[in-house]
């Protein structure tokens, strides 16, 4: 599960999980164990055309005969997916939401009305972001004691920080995490994944930060420079990226060594935690 690239190994997560692949599939596991403690046999989220969060929902969810629903931002207007296409045939029901109406996603009001419109059912937060998402990624804290080969220094692609959070957890203070987000000027986030650590209370905790410099101009955004770097490394290694995050983490990771400001004879994991699938939105990615 782990390659080496001059003194970068990759922790495979593209290639680890069940019927879903990548940091999803963790996220996702306490959310299924609570829908069955709760005896609740349907899972609702929320998601875009291009979810790599309701992706793994539809599948996991067809694997263990739980229903599932996705609640699709925009999903009239944009049109058919490939992502959409995938998610249907594991037989997820898919509602178009209005963008105007999708902005309620987190409101508890909101929320309310969804749970009882699908009741019963277990509703998941966007991608899956909350402590039970951080604890399912506990999990991967395993797979990096098992195959860091003593890299100390993990780096790993920042959303919502809940894979984060949870792996900081399922670490000791030896670790030194470093979070690449893909969002401009996501300055809460520091905050969010303080409030995941405290609610996981882990025994012991990984030093952690966060690099905000490597959202190449924003969520799901790119620029050239970012693209020639994807193009190259694919070339190169024969390992696939995407440009939301796995990609922009990558580029980071190239950009510091390269600057020097991080040590090219360090050790150093980065996590490559998946969302293949979404590759198919980008044309020039082939
Ligand atoms: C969702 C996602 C992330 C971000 O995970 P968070 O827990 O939201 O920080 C990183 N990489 C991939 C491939 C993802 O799909």
């Amino acid at each position: 599960m782990g390659v080496s690239l001059g003194g970068v190994t990759l922790l495979r997560l593209d290639q680890t999980g069940g019927p879903a692949f990548g940091n999803k599939y963790f996220k996702l596991q306490e959310y299924f164990r609570e829908a069955k403690r709760q005896g609740v046999s349907r899972l609702v989220s929320f998601g875009g055309v291009w979810s790599n969060h309701l992706h793994a929902l539809a599948a996991v969810g067809a694997d263990l005969g739980i229903e599932t629903v996705g609640l699709v931002r925009g999903a009239g207007d944009l049109g058919e997916t490939a992502m959409l296409m995938d998610v249907r045939r594991c037989g997820m029901q898919v509602v178009p939401v209005s963008r105007e109406e999708y902005r309620h996603r987190n409101d508890a009001d909101y929320q309310r009305r969804i749970l009882s419109r699908f009741a019963p059912c277990l509703l998941i937060p966007e991608g899956g972001a909350a402590v039970l998402g951080a604890r399912g990624c506990k999990a991967i804290a395993n797979h990096i004691q098992q195959r860091s080969n003593r890299a100390k220094r993990i780096v790993v692609p920042v959303g919502t920080g809940t894979t984060l959070a949870g792996v900081a957890a399922g670490l000791d203070e030896s670790y030194a995490l470093c979070g690449i987000s893909a969002l401009k000027g996501a300055t809460d986030l520091e905050v969010q994944v303080e409030a995941l650590l405290r609610d996981l209370a882990p025994e012991h905790c990984a030093r952690w930060r966060i690099v905000h410099e490597y959202h190449c101009g924003g969520f799901a955004r790119t620029h050239e420079s970012l693209c020639d770097f994807i193009l190259a490394f694919e070339a190169i290694h024969g390992i696939q990226l995407e440009p939301v995050y796995t990609g922009k983490m990558m580029y980071a990771v190239h950009q510091l060594r390269k600057s020097g400001e991080w040590s090219a004879d360090l050790p150093l994991l980065a996590i490559h935690t998946g969302g293949l699938q979404g590759r198919r939105g980008y044309s020039w990615l082939g």
